[in-house]
């Protein structure tokens, strides 16, 4: 059955081994296909298409096949201290594939973390946020009428489930994509910090900086790129980002 298992039947889209940028040390990095929003700047715009639906009776299969490739990593993750990331799409578009192969990696002591915009189930995320040992959330906008117009999607969900992690002090490292002209507007990052600051005890935040790699994808797949004129952020503008987190306090990473 394994060599009979191919990516379009694991509700995956990619996996890339030696990713650098999803969590600590080298890792093994599964997209998991679907997302409910659908963010202007997105690089995996493949992945915005709804998974199959998983027959349960093939949920253990594919597990156990992903675990596999995940193993071949092994080596890696234990010289790096990395291990595997969710990512996507939304993992918690998908919560069967995600709790089980958190479960599956916590037997193994595989180091697990997924990436999230947080928009999800509530129950669903807590019970993933039990079971992993890092959630990278994504926190983009505080205005939600901004938030809805860039990513289709309130952000109410999103920053109440934030909340609810803090109450668990989960781990979470949180991360925002700057996107110039665009999630730096209208004090933004203010009103993010100030957000964090008085509901979470989070203090920790990776910039993500707009990047074009995923520019062709849109060509390829016949979808409008809106952010086409937008351009990739100089060295210096990421800089006085950073350097705006770090007045109020915040420890800040550039990247994954
Ligand atoms: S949440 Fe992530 S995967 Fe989903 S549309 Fe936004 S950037 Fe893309």
């Amino acid at each position: 059955m394994e060599n009979r298992i191919n990516i379009s039947q694991t509700g995956l889209f990619r996996i890339q081994r030696y990713s650098i940028h999803d969590g600590p040390g080298i890792r093994t990095t599964l997209f998991f296909q679907g997302c409910p929003l659908s963010c202007q700047w997105c690089h995996n715009p493949e992945s915005h298409e709804k998974p199959p639906r998983m027959d349960s009776k093939n949920l253990d299969k594919i597990a156990d096949f992903l675990i596999k490739e995940i193993q071949k990593d092994r080596i890696f993750h234990d010289e790096s201290g990395g291990g595997v990331t969710f990512s996507g799409g939304e993992p918690l578009y998908q919560p069967q594939l995600l709790l089980k192969l958190l479960d599956l990696c916590s037997q193994k002591q595989i180091h697990t973390c997924f990436d999230t915009s947080g928009y999800g189930d509530t129950s669903v995320l807590l019970t993933a946020a039990e079971k992993t040992d890092l959630i990278l959330y994504d926190i983009k906008f505080m205005d939600d009428k901004t938030h809805k117009k860039y990513t289709g999607q309130s952000n109410t969900l999103i920053l109440d489930n934030l909340k609810q992690l803090s109450k668990k002090r989960t781990a979470v490292t949180l991360r925002f994509p700057f996107i110039p002209q665009i999630t730096d507007l209208n004090d933004n990052i203010g009103s993010i910090i100030a957000f964090i600051k008085e509901n979470t005890i989070y203090r920790n935040i990776n910039i993500l900086p707009f990047h074009k790699t995923g520019e062709s994808k849109y060509k390829s797949l016949d979808m409008k790129n809106y952010l086409q004129d937008i351009k990739e952020p100089s060295k210096e503008q990421v800089a006085m980002v950073k350097e705006k987190f770090e007045s109020y306090g915040l420890d800040v990473d550039i990247g994954g």
